[in-house]
């Protein structure tokens, strides 16, 4: 299913300034488009100002083009000067991204951690032409690892420092949250106070929809005999609700299930959990924290979800039980 989300997403410079309109539930209009390497659906209960739509497009190109890890943009920039050195300028545009994302790093105990791009890369998630069918040697896993950037350690000033050359960042696990929340913004601004921005699942809401709160699915981890949702939730005035799982991007080789979250403690897929749920008022926050949580599995989960600040999660484990706050299990509807 992500394979054929990361191919669409390919697609998107083709797409972008067309989208869909779904058919409407009444008092609800639907806009679709790609963009984030993702299909993103913006549910209105409001009316859609004229030419929104065109602005969020635009500001959602220059977001991508700014974060991606390559092509030509800021980020991509500043990971061509780290492969030579430890130190580079950081351009003032991507300066709260990378400080919001090094404050997770540190309270997530650098379980999230955008500085192991390379090992992203190695695995062959960062791009579907380096998709792989089998896991890389330990060596150069060994070797990727020993080169990461940890974020957590990093100088963030005018210039920014890493331990070793050659890091590379990739912030696919929070980039997604941080676009939600300005596009959120811009539909404040724009005078849009009822709508909801879903990214290919991960999404956050403002008001309601007509008279009751928004209602979403979290999506089973191993759907069975069409039963796909493993819980619905109402979403309230400006939460966000991200999720990770090991359904997204994976490869199977002899058996085990090799996928796109990588564990930083030893460059290996995370092995805990198949997946990982957090609802938070900041999309950015939830993105990163869904990705802490699914390392951080069953033993985990209560200590680092504390630190970072995150009062609702799910975890189904890698043996597919639950595991819940008290706070968000009150609010789910449908768990066994
Ligand atoms: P998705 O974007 O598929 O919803 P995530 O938010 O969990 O899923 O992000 C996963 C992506 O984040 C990976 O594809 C990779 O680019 C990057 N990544 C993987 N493991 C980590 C990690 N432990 N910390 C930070 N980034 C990670
Ligand atoms: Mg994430």
């Amino acid at each position: 299913m992500k394979q054929t989300l990361i191919g669409l997403g390919l697609c998107a410079l083709l797409a972008w300034g067309i989208w869909r309109q779904p058919p409407s539930s009444p008092g609800v209009q639907h806009r679709e488009f790609f963009a984030m390497g993702t299909l993103m659906q913006i549910s209105f209960a409001d009316p859609v100002p004229a030419g929104l739509m065109n602005r969020i497009q635009t500001e959602l190109r220059a977001f991508e083009q700014r974060w991606s890890p390559r092509g030509d943009g800021e980020l991509a920039q500043l990971n061509r000067q780290l492969t030579q050195h430890a130190q580079a300028p950081l351009p003032p545009v991507l300066r709260p991204g990378f400080v919001a994302s090094q404050q997770a790093c540190r309270s997530s105990d650098g379980l999230f951690d955008p500085g192991m791009g390379a090992l992203v890369k190695l695995w062959g998630f960062d791009d579907e032409s380096h998709f792989r069918t089998t896991p890389p040697e330990p060596e150069t896993i060994a070797l990727a690892l020993a080169q990461r950037g940890k974020l957590c350690r990093a100088e963030l000033d005018a210039k920014l420092s890493v331990d070793v050359p050659g890091a590379y960042f990739d912030f696919g696990a929070s980039a997604k949250g941080r676009a939600i929340d300005a596009i959120v913004a811009l539909l404040r601004n724009n005078g849009v106070h009822n709508a909801i921005v879903n990214a290919g699942g991960d999404l956050k809401a403002i008001g309601q929809r007509a008279d009751r709160l928004w209602r979403i699915g979290i999506r089973h981890p191993r759907p069975q005999d069409a039963q796909d949702i493993l819980a619905s939730l109402s979403v309230k005035d400006g939460e966000a609700v991200f999720s990770s799982g090991d359904y997204e991007r994976f490869f199977i080789s002899e058996g085990t299930r090799y996928h796109h979250i990588i564990d930083p403690r030893d460059g290996y897929p995370a092995t805990t959990s198949q997946s990982a749920t957090v609802v938070h008022t900041s999309a950015e926050l939830a993105d990163a924290a869904a990705t802490a949580l699914f390392v951080a599995g069953p033993q985990r989960a209560a200590e680092i979800m504390g630190r970072m600040g995150i009062t609702h999660y799910l975890l189904v484990d890698a043996q597919g039980d639950t595991h819940t706050s008290p706070e968000m299990r009150a609010r789910l509807d449908g768990l066994p």
